[in-house]
């Protein structure tokens, strides 16, 4: 009996049907996705994460573009053929390692991407913002791209990131990162909206009760997968009202969020300078 129960539970799932869970949450065949993955959530699988990759390839087709973040510490310089992720979990690891893989540039906010707009998703961006407009989450929300997040919530969803730039948030803050320029690696600092990113999951409430977000099962993973536009255009509208939304309550503990509320004041400050000067 007891045996039987766990045969169970470590049943893989086949790539045929990751494929239909794919479908049945509305994966577009032939659009771009954009996924932010925890295996471990979506686990087992026939061939492990390469399986899960080859159901996502499946859903989408051949007219269709796959992207993962594959970001990186910044701490060496930045080799887009050798530099590992970090924190981007294996799925992503192993994603930009296949052939046929592009992957994007930036030190530090690199993405993979692999279809026929891949070429213009991994285009070369500016240091800062890493996730503007004119990066790769902002060209995969130009493209009506949608994003899927299984396993992870939205504190994943860099697509949030570029809602922040558009809105033009009043917090900035800058982290080192090793860049190579002359044949000499250099230290830069990067200023980016960064914060501990819990405050991102307000997007289900507002998600849901609009009716944009499709929620269901992907392996044993819960996944959730909506339109990058409806993300940015909810997340603007919210941060029009408070800018401030997405952090953590001062006094509530959090280092990070903390550190982003004590940019706003220098921030404004070199803002009403500029403004003399003109
Ligand atoms: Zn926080």
């Amino acid at each position: 009996m007891a045996l039987s129960k766990e045969r169970k539970t470590i049943v893989e799932w086949s790539t045929t049907q990751l494929l239909a869970q794919l479908q049945r949450l509305g994966v577009r065949t032939g659009g771009v996705l954009l996924v932010h993955t925890s295996f471990r959530a979506v686990a087992p699988t026939e061939e492990g994460p390469l399986g899960l990759i080859r159901a996502l390839r499946a859903a989408l087709g051949p007219t269709g573009t796959l992207v993962m973040p594959t970001m990186t510490s910044g701490e060496t310089v930045f080799d887009p053929k050798s530099t590992p992720t970090d924190g981007m979990g294996i799925t992503a690891e192993l994603f930009w390692r296949q052939p046929g893989v592009r992957r994007s540039t930036h030190p530090g906010g690199s993405f993979a991407a692999e279809g026929p707009l891949a070429a213009l998703i991994c285009r070369p961006q500016p240091l800062s913002p890493p996730h503007g407009v004119d990066s790769p989450v902002g060209h995969v929300h130009d493209m009506d791209g949608q994003v899927l997040l299984l396993g992870v919530t939205h504190s994943e969803n860099t697509t949030l990131h570029l809602a922040e730039a558009i809105a033009r948030v009043p917090y900035s803050v800058s982290h080192p990162c090793v860049v190579e320029s002359d044949g000499a690696a250099h230290t830069v600092m990067i200023a980016e909206t960064d914060h501990c990113c819990t405050g991102f999951r307000r997007l289900d409430t507002w998600l849901r009760e609009r009716g944009l977000q499709a929620e269901g099962k992907v392996g044993n993973a819960d996944a959730r997968l909506c339109n990058a536009r409806d993300v940015v255009a909810v997340a603007v509208a919210h941060l029009a009202s408070d800018p401030l939304i997405f952090l953590c309550a001062a006094g509530a503990g959090c280092e990070e969020c903390d550190a982003a509320r004590d940019s706003v004041a220098s921030l404004w400050q070199a803002d009403e300078k500029a403004s003399s000067l003109k």
